[in-house]
């Protein structure tokens, strides 16, 4: 699977658990639903339907029609593997369209910044839009989240929200297109957060921690012998799980011999057990800091573990 499904999984996992756990007000489920038809390529009085590789997204799509219209929409996969929604019935598209606020005479496609009630109803808004015209390449590769959109009229009206919520996006146009993208790492993450996909941002600061030590301890070591990687692996595994027991418990849930340990560990990519035994405030052995690293990375696993099973 694609990074690009990866988040958008997430994003419907997240959208369908505060909206089931009663968090997600009415307004911000009208406008996350809005955002699924509006960003789509066919939302109008001739012709309204979905086009997706995700399954999932197919289904919400779905289920809404069904909710506005009384009607299960037509669903079929294309040669392609996608999954296509349409709306059929001429009645049930234009019950749709006047449920957000559109006579289906529009000349241009615009956003109906009225259905927008609250401070929440952004992020819902822009979750939809990047569910139906979002995608994301994987960090390992490059930093880049963009929306494709059909109508130059609706771009620049989601370019306008984008810039209120504080994340300006760049545009270009691209075969026929309109694009919305970012470059850099910081709104990516600032988007990904606000969308509700904790768990992306996540792995894209990891990404860029292990890029950024890497490229910090290449300027020390030679990388050149087999050992040295194994090294750098062995350090970034120790303090990917670090960062993950100080963000899900803090680091006070340490023992103080573990948290000096753990700190010193973070501190410095490049030290090897040995330095590390060296400069703790009561040093030890090689073995002995191994043991304690071995500690740590237990700790880091049962609580992998614990949110492994909340989720499921
Ligand atoms: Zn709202």
């Amino acid at each position: 699977m694609s990074f690009s499904t990866d988040v958008k999984s997430e994003l419907v996992k997240y959208a369908l658990s505060v909206r089931e756990s009663g968090q997600m007000k009415p307004c911000c489920m009208q406008t996350e639903t809005y955002a699924l038809f509006l960003f789509c390529r066919a939302f109008s009085a001739g012709e309204m339907g979905l086009k997706t590789e995700h399954k999932d997204i197919a289904d919400l799509y779905a289920s809404a029609v069904r909710d506005m219209t009384g009607h299960r929409p037509k669903r079929e996969r294309t040669a392609g593997g996608k999954y296509r929604v349409v709306v059929e019935d001429p009645i049930g598209r234009q019950a749709i369209l006047s449920e957000f606020g559109y006579s289906g005479n529009e000349v241009n496609r615009r956003l109906n910044t009225g259905l927008l009630q609250c401070e929440n109803c952004r992020a819902a808004l822009l979750r939809g839009a990047f569910l139906t015209s979002g995608t994301i390449t994987d960090p390992e590769k490059d930093y880049h989240l963009e929306f494709v959109l059909g109508t130059k009229s609706l771009c620049m009206d989601l370019s306008g929200l984008l810039t209120e919520v504080g994340l300006p996006p760049k545009y270009v146009q691209r075969n026929g297109a309109h694009v919305l993208y970012y470059k850099d790492s910081e709104s990516v993450e600032d988007l990904l957060t606000l969308m509700g996909a904790t768990e992306a941002t996540l792995e894209l600061m990891g990404t860029k921690m292990y890029k950024d030590m890497r490229n910090r301890v290449n300027r020390r070591m030679n990388f050149e012998n087999a050992n040295s990687t194994r090294t750098f692996d062995a350090a970034y595994r120790q303090i990917e799980a670090i960062r993950y027991i100080e963000q899900k418990r803090g680091l006070q849930s340490l023992s103080p011999e573990l948290r000096e340990l753990a700190k010193l560990r973070v501190e410095n990519a490049d030290y090897s057990l040995k330095e590390l035994g060296e400069n703790l405030s009561e040093p030890i052995s090689r073995s002995g800091v191994n043991h304690r690293l071995q500690k740590i990375m237990e700790y880091a696993d049962e609580l992998r573990l614990i949110e492994k099973n909340k989720k499921s």
